[in-house]
């Protein structure tokens, strides 16, 4: 018989019909055992009559046994309706019952909330930890998502395009993490902390409008809402300015969490300076709403801009704030293009602020090679230091690259506004633990002896 899905049982009231999924709980009444059966589509209730076939298979079978069951479809007696659940108003006559998996006892409580149970046992058993309800909803939330923000881009031209992963560090504030290569001993390619380089090059290459669900690795402080590796939803366009980008995306940002039964706090979203941002909420990273707005679970968007470009080094010299590769304001190039006044000179980058996180951020670009040549000058790079940098973009920016800017929007941050969570790792499905541990698998580890061989390693053992 063919599989019905949990959620479409209503439709089916009077049928004998097949379902497979996993039994959720089972109450055994001595002459008759009660199930909540689950799939991805929901929970329904299973009740096995004294007289039904399906009894001695019944009395065998445990919490998260894998099953496969028919039944007939019956409308629950008015008395025993349950308004408040999902399929509270029918039940499944189980008339057999095949076990395709039995389950160990579960090592942790999956029925509720699992948050408080220990973050190195969750992530050893993830995929348990992600049978829990509030993980499942999480992580469909982050699908829902992206795959909104996705169909928004492309009704609007955009094309999607994969950059490598094994690259050259790139300029992102953080230090990389390396992956050594074997053809070419002692040498190592860097993970992208950001497709920042290439999505420009894409410009140079002519498409116009790109994006990616992109991978970004940073070997940061592990923070609640920071991990080595987070997903950002990154774009870059051409012939744009700031307000064309940041229209863009706040028109995404919006079509993707209205259709999702979200209420935004102000439309247009605020726009509002670095300084005054610091001036009244003492932060650029601040949270508009009233303890009404949180109770309700209101999303309050905000645009940052007019960030200062530069800031000074321990050591006294210069380095950039927010990114290397965007223009200065239009009025402060010639203070960049002369080198004066760089204390006071102004980025085009503008961060999309909600609730409390940074959830994107970007900028337009200087698309000119003098402008970013200028850019790498302040913060000391002259000559060959300079063209180890950034020679290849400088090339790329000679052979007519258009005006271009974009951002890159943390998928994360912007999925834990959407499900109030507050941890990072709550909205990926294999997150490590704070302790960098991967999820389930057994990273970082050593090498053998012949990989480190092939690779021209030594370790020095401290
Ligand atoms: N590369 C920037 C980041 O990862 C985003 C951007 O400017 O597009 O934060």
């Amino acid at each position: 018989m063919e599989r019905t899905l949990i959620r479409e049982l209503r439709e089916k009231v009077g049928e004998t019909v097949s379902i497979s999924g996993w039994v959720d709980v089972r109450r055994d009444q001595g002459k008759m055992v009660f199930f909540d059966f689950r799939d991805r589509s929901g929970l329904v209730q299973g009740v096995v009559l004294p007289s039904s076939p399906a009894m001695e298979a019944a009395k065998d079978i445990r919490n998260e046994y894998v099953v496969r069951v028919e039944g007939v479809v019956n409308k629950r007696p008015e008395k025993n309706a349950q308004a408040d659940r999902q399929n509270g108003d029918i039940e499944l006559e189980v008339k057999a019952i095949e076990i395709l998996n039995p389950s160990d006892a579960m090592p942790f409580d999956i029925s509720g909330d699992t948050a408080g149970i220990d973050e190195g046992v969750r992530a050893k058993y993830r995929y348990l930890d992600l049978r829990s309800k509030r993980m499942q909803k999480n992580i469909k939330t982050r699908s829902e998502f992206i795959q909104h923000c996705r169909e928004y881009l492309f009704k609007h031209d955009f094309t999607e395009i994969e950059t490598p992963l094994l690259t050259e560090s790139t300029p992102e504030g953080s230090r990389d993490f390396v992956v050594p290569s074997r053809l070419n001993p002692g040498k190592f390619y860097a993970l992208p902390q950001s497709p920042q380089q290439y999505k420009q090059l894409l410009m140079t290459a002519g498409f116009e409008r790109y994006f990616q669900i992109a991978r970004c690795i940073r070997d940061e402080d592990l923070r609640a809402d920071r991990g080595f590796e987070h997903s950002q939803i990154d774009v870059e366009m051409s012939f744009v300015e700031m307000e064309d980008v940041m229209a863009t995306i706040e028109e995404m940002i919006t079509t993707a969490v209205e259709a999702m039964g979200h209420t935004i706090k102000q439309k247009p979203f605020p726009r509002i300076s670095y300084k005054d941002a610091m001036e009244k909420y003492g932060s650029d990273k601040f949270d508009m709403r009233t303890e009404e707005d949180k109770e309700k679970g209101i999303l309050a968007y905000a645009w940052v801009v007019n960030f200062p470009f530069f800031e000074k080094t321990d050591g006294g010299g210069w380095t950039f704030t927010h990114n290397p590769f965007s223009m200065p304001i239009p009025e402060h190039i010639d203070w960049l293009m002369r080198g004066e006044n760089i204390g006071d000179i102004l980025t085009t980058q503008y961060d999309l602020v909600c609730n409390g996180y940074e959830s994107g951020g970007g900028s337009i670009r200087a698309h000119k090679p003098e402008i970013l040549e200028a850019t790498y000058k302040v913060m000391g790079f002259t000559g060959e230091d300079l063209e180890e940098k950034i020679g290849h973009m400088l090339q790329a920016f000679k052979y007519g690259t258009p005006p271009h800017g974009g951002i890159g929007l943390g998928i994360e941050r912007n999925v834990m506004n959407l499900t109030d969570e507050t941890m990072l790792r709550e909205v990926q499905a294999f997150p490590m633990t704070r302790g960098g541990q991967t999820a389930v698998m057994n990273a970082p580890k050593s090498l053998t002896d012949k990989q480190l061989k092939e690779l021209g390693l030594k370790i020095d053992k401290k």
